[in-house]
């Protein structure tokens, strides 16, 4: 195993090194099976060494890989037009990563109601439990303090407001707001959904005030709950102004996008914003032929039925093993158990058990799996949680 003396501390591997995935499986080098419920972070949705990805990456990869936004990406037109057909909205800017598509996203707020007139609004009301990335405005807006400690000065403009609490937000709305940003589901704050109604209800309230609404589905999007957005449950009642999105939308490549209707976009004119990779042809090749998938309707009807299915399954567990899980949370295939053991010791007793899984805030076991996923891989992950469970009964348990 290579020394990991040159790479920053920021991150904690297990030992397991993995070389190659297939599906919902991936293998160590000498042929160990994992399965994967974690999918690189909600990430590989189309699961490991998708066919169609690979034909599209390798395609792309002896024709041009890179061009600048300098000229024209003709794959960037195509898939922003699909991209716009498929929501509420009428403009795209591509990014590299998610946490782009939220800065993307805020900066398109603020300068709205800056050629709107407005330049005194620029606050940005967000939500406690909230991750929108890891760059100076991102963890900001997150407002995590373990995130802001020892990073200097926290910088102005962001209101971090209990979650799903729809009076404080009522109440902190002034002649400074901006902008509301949600999760629609919160991943990494503890797989908490908000309802369909508090979406519907902050989108009257935007309207009320003249507030843009953001969502950031990099990681509820991507058809993880069952639709290619997780606020489309609200059927068209609950659609925001911009939208930053990212992960599963590349299906592993890195590449992510602001979404944003042509109003809100209206200020984002030529020299106000930009990226050198963002939109380059290797992503836009391979998110194109993400995205077909992931509009596959066969695919989300998968989702809502597996879904339901381990839902029940998990609800199951939870009847079955009182002392260790505490509820079961989320939406789609995006679910969260919230444990009475730690969440990260038991995580990794499933991982002894081949068993991938991650972990969100509030002591959360959490699940992303591939969307291609089976009931039979549902049934061999319960099984490993039964297992896993039973051993964690004799942990201490949690206390904070
Ligand atoms: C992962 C994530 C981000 C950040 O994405 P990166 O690609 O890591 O920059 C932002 N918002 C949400 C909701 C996420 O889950």
């Amino acid at each position: 195993m290579p020394k990991n003396d040159n790479i920053y501390n920021c991150y904690a591997p297990p030992a397991e090194e993995f070389v190659r995935g297939e599906g919902v499986y991936l293998y160590t080098e000498n042929g160990d099976k994992y399965l994967d419920f974690i999918a690189g972070i909600a990430v590989n949705g189309l699961g490991h060494n998708h066919p169609a990805l690979v034909g599209a990456l390798t395609e792309q990869a002896g024709k041009l890989w890179h061009l600048s936004n300098m000229f024209k990406v003709q794959d960037q037109i195509k898939l922003a037009e699909k991209y716009c057909a498929a929501s509420f909205a009428d403009k795209v800017f591509f990014t590299n990563s998610g946490a782009e598509a939220v800065e993307c996203a805020m900066k398109t707020a603020r300068r709205c109601q800056f050629v709107e007139g407005h330049p005194e609004r620029y606050e940005i009301l967000t939500s406690k439990g909230a991750f929108h990335g890891r760059t100076f405005a991102t963890i900001n807006a997150g407002g995590n303090p373990k995130y802001l400690e020892g990073f200097g000065p926290e910088l102005p403009g962001f209101i971090n407001l209990p979650f799903g609490d729809f009076e404080a937000i009522k109440n902190a709305i002034s002649d400074k707001t901006a902008a509301i940003l949600l999760e629609p589901v919160q991943g990494e704050g503890g797989v908490r959904a908000l309802p369909v109604q508090f979406l519907k209800d902050v989108r009257a309230l935007c309207d009320e005030h003249g507030l843009l609404l953001i969502y950031d589905e990099v990681q509820s999007g991507a058809g993880r709950t069952g639709k290619l957005f997780a606020h489309q449950w609200a059927d068209g009642q609950a659609d925001p102004d911009v939208m930053a999105v990212a992960k599963g939308m590349g299906g592993g490549f890195p590449m992510g996008a602001c979404l944003a209707t042509e109003r809100a976009a209206e200020g984002m004119v030529v020299g106000t914003h930009g990226s050198t990779y963002g939109g380059g042809p290797l992503a836009m090749a391979v998110a194109s032929a993400a995205f077909d998938e992931l509009t596959n309707p066969e695919l989300m009807a998968n989702v809502n039925k597996i879904a339901n299915f381990m839902t029940q399954q998990f609800e199951r567990l939870q009847q079955d093993h009182p002392e260790v899980v505490e509820d079961v949370r989320g939406k789609g295939l995006l679910i969260g158990m919230k444990l009475k053991k730690k969440a990260l010791d038991v995580r990794n007793l499933a991982r002894a058990h081949k068993l991938l899984a991650g972990n969100a805030g509030d002591n959360v076991l959490r699940m992303a799996p591939p969307l291609i996923i089976s009931e039979d891989n549902v049934r061999d992950a319960v099984a490993i949680l039964d297992q896993v469970f039973t051993e964690a009964k004799s942990m201490d348990d949690f206390d904070g």
